[in-house]
């Protein structure tokens, strides 16, 4: 490859090298072009007038869906494969059989290469082999390709407008706004040698550095697990995380690959490139983050090597902007003054996440694109509140967010002010408002933000959290100072919600087309007596000095299904009561989550002692729209009539019932919702912490019964299932709501 002169040239040898040693009659290489087409770059074996002509969308045919997967395709019979496309330039239809390997580098798709034969044959593991680690090669010549300026054609590498701004789209997972320079992760430079000269050098080199990678992750998790009041928790993830790094199976294959010649930042690389392509595949949430934990892990250990230190000379104040996140490298961050973070694969329960949330980082998850499009120190908004990281804003958006930021520290100071007096209607209605919690951390913030109650406590969050079943003891444990942390004040707990997309590593959760819709929450419990038997005697033995233990369960589809957990509650209540270690009064409740529940209502009433509407499910279920597709996520509006009407009939059977009835969920955490709940006749609602002394500030400004009124006649005269949003909004508007 040195000899050869051009880019083009090199990529023509490279594919009669591959086609001679492969014994394939065909080798072609595809590199990526802007605009996610694949265009066929050389080839051996094809007609050479396609070459630079062929060009494929990615997901089209074979090579489109092994740039779309990240994933090698070994087809013996390509033809007949569903993928196949049919392209009459190449000359291709007389090969039956292809085994096609993305190019892949930093967990992007660069290119494909592929190899085909006349006969139908499945090409050998070796081969696979062979081809995936000349792909990494290829990748480096592909990445030189583009900052040469693409093929001889005369082609220009991507015009990127460059100084305009530009917005990303996200959810806030952890609020505030920041304004500052940004700073991307990931950005380490390539490594300039694949093959080792001196094999035995460079196995020292790399045991140096694994053993650097040790001392330093110690250090770091040591000092992050004696961090503030979030330790719990924190714990919980950086133990997780040193377990991990220190597992032998993914050392000794990086070691393998120095052995077989690689340099030690090559083997590296290898590991981490086949990491993030198993991470493109792997849906479970958990698996994930181990994947994460990996990752962070490895590039550690790069950074080892080069001697480097992430985030040397950022200055603090920055916004960090990364695909992924382990929870080391964000502590390391924070040491190094992040105020902001962009996670675009981040999800509410990732282990950054956990930890962004006890640093009270702002993180956005999602913006696509944002860690590709952005330099470094080019300035940028995060605005995790509206869910949106702009990217060299223009002088007036930075205007109005430094506004917005002042604004927000001095309304913050006001909330915090009243967040502390009690939620009273101007109409003299007193509102309960509770916080939703999950961990000690919340449990945490429980007096300080002025909430009455827990009135959602997620106790699957912590058995996530750690990665497995917790042992009885401690699982006691942990009740027994969610219940001490919560001096007095009354807390819900909800037996354990998992499936759906909650899953637990080692739990048979099994593949499901549908998992929403699945094996998943009380049908679990159901099925597994004897582990929801288990956390109902840690519960109420943690509860045991406790007057009142309240316990709830999720996804009730039927009065059936609700009698039979209560029935398991009360067996162990009186067996503890025997051993006088149960609390004085144990209250069952039931979340109303599936519609169906509504038409039971007046039999569920007669068995339950109270209700907690699951705004988040619920929600899913009536208007058939999956919680977690941002495709369908502004569809269709919880402040419509159909979402309405059945709150105001729950809660009027619940009030004719006398049973007490709270919603939970995320619908309550903004203040209009929050406003249209209390209109419907529901006078509990739940919430995360953060959103308690806005609803607060809204309740204190609140004439109930004039907007109850509004309220009736607007749901009234509403036709179809469109929102009220805008009427609801002008009315508070008018009537000097507090929003
Ligand atoms: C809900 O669905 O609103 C709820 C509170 O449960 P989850 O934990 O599924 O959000
Ligand atoms: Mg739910």
């Amino acid at each position: 490859m040195a000899e050869a002169e051009t880019p083009q040239a090199r990529f023509s040898a490279i594919v009669r090298i591959v086609a001679a040693e492969l014994a394939a009659e065909v080798c072609s290489i595809y590199v990526m072009r802007p605009g996610e087409i694949l265009e066929l770059f050389a080839t051996e074996g094809l007609r050479q007038d396609a070459v630079h002509r062929t060009r494929l969308r990615v997901g089209e045919g074979i090579v489109g869906t092994v740039a779309a997967s990240g994933q090698a395709l070994n087809l013996p019979d390509a033809q007949n494969h569903p993928a196949f496309a049919y392209r009459a330039e190449t000359g291709e239809e007389a090969f039956a059989s292809m085994l096609a390997v993305p190019v892949l580098r930093g967990g992007q798709v660069l290119g494909v290469i592929a190899v085909q034969n006349r006969d139908v044959r499945l090409y050998h593991e070796d081969e696979a082999e062979a081809l995936e680690t000349l792909a990494m090669l290829l990748a480096e010549l592909v990445v030189g390709l583009s900052r040469s300026g693409g093929s001889e054609q005369g082609e220009r590498p991507r015009a990127l407008n460059v100084t305009l701004p530009r917005v990303f789209e996200g959810v806030g997972l952890t609020p505030g706004i920041v304004l500052g320079p940004v700073l991307c992760h990931g950005a380490r430079p390539a490594q300039a040698t694949v093959l080792a000269d001196d094999p035995a050098r460079e196995r020292d080199r790399l045991e140096a550095a694994i053993a650097e990678m040790h001392a330093g992750l110690d250090a770091l998790v040591t000092k992050g697990i004696g961090r503030g009041s979030a330790s719990a928790e924190t714990r919980d993830v950086l133990e997780a995380y040193r377990l991990i790094a220190a597992d032998a199976g993914w050392l000794a294959r990086i070691r393998d690959s120095v052995i077989a010649g690689l340099t030690a930042e090559a083997a590296v690389e290898r590991e981490l490139g086949e990491l993030r392509a198993r991470m493109r595949r792997v849906s479970d949430a958990y698996l994930r983050e181990r994947l994460a934990d990996l990752e962070d892990a490895g590039g550690r250990l790069l950074d080892h090597l080069a001697g480097r230190v992430q985030a040397e000379g950022a200055a603090p104040g920055f916004i960090l902007l990364a695909r992924r996140l382990g929870p080391a490298e964000l502590l390391d961050y924070h040491a190094r003054g992040l105020a902001g973070l962009l996670l675009e694969e981040g999800s509410p329960t990732a282990h950054a996440t956990i930890i962004a949330r006890a640093l009270e980082v702002p993180l956005l998850a999602g913006g696509r694109g944002a860690v590709d499009a952005a330099e470094a120190g080019e300035a940028a908004v995060l605005d995790a509140e509206e869910g949106r990281l702009i990217l060299r804003p223009d002088s007036e958006i930075v205007y109005g967010y430094e506004a917005a930021i002042s604004a927000r520290a001095v309304r913050r100071a006001v909330l915090a002010e009243s967040a502390l007096l009690p939620p009273l209607t101007r109409d003299g209605v007193r509102i309960s408002v509770m916080m939703n919690a999950g961990l000690l951390a919340d449990v945490g913030h429980l007096a300080g933000s002025g909430a009455d109650g827990i009135g959602l406590f997620r106790t699957e969050i912590a058995w996530l959290a750690r990665g497995g079943l917790p042992d009885a003891e401690a699982e006691e444990q942990f009740y027994a100072r969610v219940v001490e942390g919560a001096a007095g004040r009354p807390v819900l707990f909800r037996t354990i919600d998992l499936g759906g997309d909650k899953l637990l590593p080692g739990f048979p959760h099994g593949e499901e087309e549908n998992p929403a819709l699945g094996w998943r929450s009380l049908r679990i419990g159901l099925d597994r007596p004897a582990m929801l038997r288990r956390q109902l005697r840690a519960l109420l033995r943690a509860a045991a000095g406790a007057r009142t233990l309240r316990v709830m369960f999720p996804m009730v589809t039927t009065v059936e299904e609700f009698r039979a957990a209560k029935a398991m509650l009360r067996a162990e209540t009186a067996s503890l009561r025997r051993a006088g270690r149960a609390p004085e009064h144990v209250l069952a409740g039931a979340m109303l989550e599936v519609p169906a529940l509504v038409w039971q209502m007046p039999a569920l009433l007669d068995e339950a002692d109270f209700l907690s509407i699951g705004s988040n499910d619920l929600t899913q279920f009536l208007f058939a729209a999956d919680r977690g597709n941002a495709r369908v996520a502004g569809r269709y509006d919880f402040l419509s009539a159909p979402m309405l009407d059945l709150l105001a009939h729950v809660a009027a059977l619940c009030r004719a019932a006398s049973v007490p009835v709270s919603l939970c969920g995320e619908a309550a955490s903004r203040p209009l919702e929050a406003l249209a709940v209390l209109g419907v006749g529901i006078r509990s609602v739940s919430m995360p912490a953060g959103a308690v002394p806005a609803v607060k500030a809204m309740v204190r400004s609140l004439d109930l019964s004039a907007f109850s009124r509004f309220l009736a006649g607007l749901r009234r005269s509403a036709a179809g299932g469109h929102s009220l949003r805008t009427e609801i909004a002008a009315w508070a508007r008018d009537h000097g709501i507090t929003l």
